[in-house]
């Protein structure tokens, strides 16, 4: 093995494989990817997921990742074998509330490029012949929509990055991450050390133990159980082909989803109390015992989803389970992927958190920042510094996770705040807000008013568009009131939800006008709203800059992210 790399990446499942293979794609030579367990079958989760692709996701940017993945697993093949199998999805409505948000899928869907489908029951049978339509009001039809074969895909992306000079060594542990001034200098593994300036984690559930070694790059993931049963063959299915014939299904009123196995049927399902499991707790994987991400099957969990099973696709009447398993992956408290690189060990990179569904497209994106610093799609809602210090200690990283591991497939409205930890901050005006009737949503963790009943009175006399059901939930004709007189009269706004950063030194102004587009040598007592900017000219926030000295600057950020963005380009010559 090398004893230096240009870059070691800890982990070759899914994700591993992918960026290796888009680093090499982008010129990266001396990769080196090292896993505990021996290749590409390494015992995470990647070793067992049965590869749902479902595209269509309510942020933009996840979308986006899985469209390229389907794009990219359809080109990949292992000795002739496939990748991927574009058979297409139903995500099935079995309420009419369901069946009004599949229609929003498909607008969503459709501005993002997606080709998508509403089918009535019957048309669905169509697809999906085991359905019990009677059980339906309805689907949403994805027809690039697929199975992808994860293993299959990581030898085969690996293939790739090693006809471009990367390496692959399995049984291989990272047991330490060094890091010198702020710098990765090496790593250490079980067969002994490489230098290396960049270590990237895609260790998965194992994430957490690799960003300690590396200093405090806090990785807020929690591993969940999660089942999933394979029946036995269904009579119905003989014959079948060796994959599947039928499309993929979604039944998310039930947080189930089925797929074909060539005679027999998959069933996952996430109706079951969170099962968190400390990543610390999970060993690594020897060949012959049980991959450390499979979990014993809790029988009683399963009860009854799979009769809600047996009820949506009667055919599975006749069939009893067979290779069951509790596998596990990792959540995090919203849910998305967690990306980028520490600012506190430069080189120490992260790409974690991450489904089958994204992982080409994640791949492509850690490898555009890793080289350019400016990926081609938006990484801000991935970004591993999105969250608040206050969201790092481990009971709110648990209670949340379990919390996006119990709603992944609810109904969930853009704004509706999670109901956990909460009141968590409050302003010093709060007692008088709930006097004034406010109402509540959370910003950076801080309890925001967005209205006050006390205005009620305001409406009359304005004309305030009505708003339907779903786009009037947490809204009120009082906003409308509240804007507009905002704008003819005087109105007083609390700003504490709002991060503060306070910059001063010589080199202040010169720091600030480098980093965003607006005009900020105004006189002292000015406030700016302008846009804070990435190398490539991108909008990374939009901020407001107050000058209150001349060297003394105080900037309104978004949150977290806007601050590190900020610390990161600091001038080295301590001007500032
Ligand atoms: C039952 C189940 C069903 C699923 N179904 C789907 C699905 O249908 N669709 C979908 O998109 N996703 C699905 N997932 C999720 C998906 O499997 C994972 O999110 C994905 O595989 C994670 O890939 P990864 O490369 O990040 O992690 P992993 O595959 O876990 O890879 C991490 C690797 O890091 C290695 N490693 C860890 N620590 C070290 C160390 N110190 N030194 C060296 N190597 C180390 C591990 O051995 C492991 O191989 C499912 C998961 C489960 C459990």
């Amino acid at each position: 093995m090398e004893d230096r790399a240009r870059v070691v990446i800890v982990g070759a499942g899914i994700v591993g494989c992918s960026v290796a293979e888009h680093l090499t794609r982008l010129g990266w030579r001396d990769v080196v990817v090292l896993d505990q367990g021996p290749l590409f079958e390494a015992g995470g989760s990647t070793s067992h997921a049965p590869g749902l692709m479902f595209q269509i996701n309510p942020s933009k940017t996840m979308t986006q990742l899985a469209a390229y993945s389907v794009k990219r697993y359809s080109e990949l093949d292992l000795d002739g074998k496939p990748c991927f199998y574009r058979v297409g999805s139903i995500e099935v409505a079995a309420t009419p509330e369901r069946r009004k948000d599949l229609k929003r899928k498909h607008g969503l869907a459709t501005s993002w490029g997606l080709e998508s489908a509403l089918l009535s029951p019957d048309e669905c049978i169509e697809k999906s012949p085991l359905l019990d339509p009677g059980r339906i009001y309805g689907g949403f039809f994805v027809p690039s929509d697929g199975i992808a074969k994860a293993v299959r895909a990581c030898e085969a992306m690996a293939r790739e990055a090693e006809s471009r000079g990367a390496r692959f060594y399995g049984n291989t542990e990272v047991t330490d991450v060094l890091v010198e001034g702020g710098r990765v200098k090496a790593v250490e593994t079980s067969r002994g050390r490489i230098e290396t300036e960049t270590v990237l984690s895609c260790a998965g559930m194992w994430g957490p133990r690799i960003g300690r070694m590396a200093g405090p790059f806090a990785q807020l993931l929690t591993p969940m159980q999660h089942q999933f049963a394979k029946t036995t063959p269904l009579p119905e299915l003989e014959g079948a082909s060796e994959e599947s014939d039928h499309v993929i299904l979604r039944h998310q009123d039930f947080s189930m989803y089925f797929r074909q196995h060539a005679d027999r049927y998959g069933v996952g399902s996430y109706r079951h109390h969170p099962m968190p499991i400390s990543p610390d707790e999970i060993g690594r994987y020897e060949t012959g015992k049980t991959m450390p991400s499979i979990m014993e099957f809790t029988p009683e969990d399963f009860e009854g989803p799979w009769e809600e099973a047996r009820r949506l696709l009667p055919a599975l009447k006749g069939a009893q389970i067979d290779d069951a398993i509790n596998g596990l992956f990792s959540f995090t408290p919203d849910g998305a992927p967690l990306m980028g690189e520490s600012s506190r060990a430069k080189g120490f990179w992260m790409a974690e958190a991450v489904w089958i569904t994204h992982a080409a497209g994640v791949g492509r994106m850690t490898a555009e920042w890793m080289t350019s610093n400016v990926p081609t799609l938006d990484p801000s809602g991935l970004d591993a510094h999105r969250f608040e210090p206050y969201a790092h200690s481990p009971a709110y990283v648990s209670a949340r996770s379990s919390q996006s591991y119990q709603e992944v497939y609810d109904i969930i409205h853009p704004l509706q705040p999670m109901e956990e930890s909460r009141p968590l901050r409050t302003s010093p005006f709060y007692v008088r807000q709930k006097e004034l009737g406010a109402y509540f949503l959370e910003a950076n963790g801080w309890e925001r008013p967005h209205w006050f009943e006390a205005n009620a009175s305001l409406v009359e006399g304005h004309d305030i568009p009505d708003r339907d059901e779903w786009s009037g939930r947490y809204w009120s004709p009082i906003v409308g009131a509240e804007h507009q007189l905002t704008r003819e009269r005087v109105a007083l706004y609390d700003m504490t939800s709002l991060k503060k950063a306070e910059i001063w030194g010589t080199g202040a102004l010169d720091f600030l006008q480098g980093l965003t587009a607006g005009q900020l040598d105004k006189p002292v007592g000015k406030v700016t709203y302008t846009l804070m900017l990435d190398e490539a000219g991108g909008i990374k926030s939009d901020i407001t800059v107050a000058r209150l000295g001349e060297h003394h600057f105080q900037s309104g950020c978004n949150g977290p992210r806007d601050l590190e963005w900020m610390e990161r380009n600091l001038p080295e010559d301590g001007s500032v």
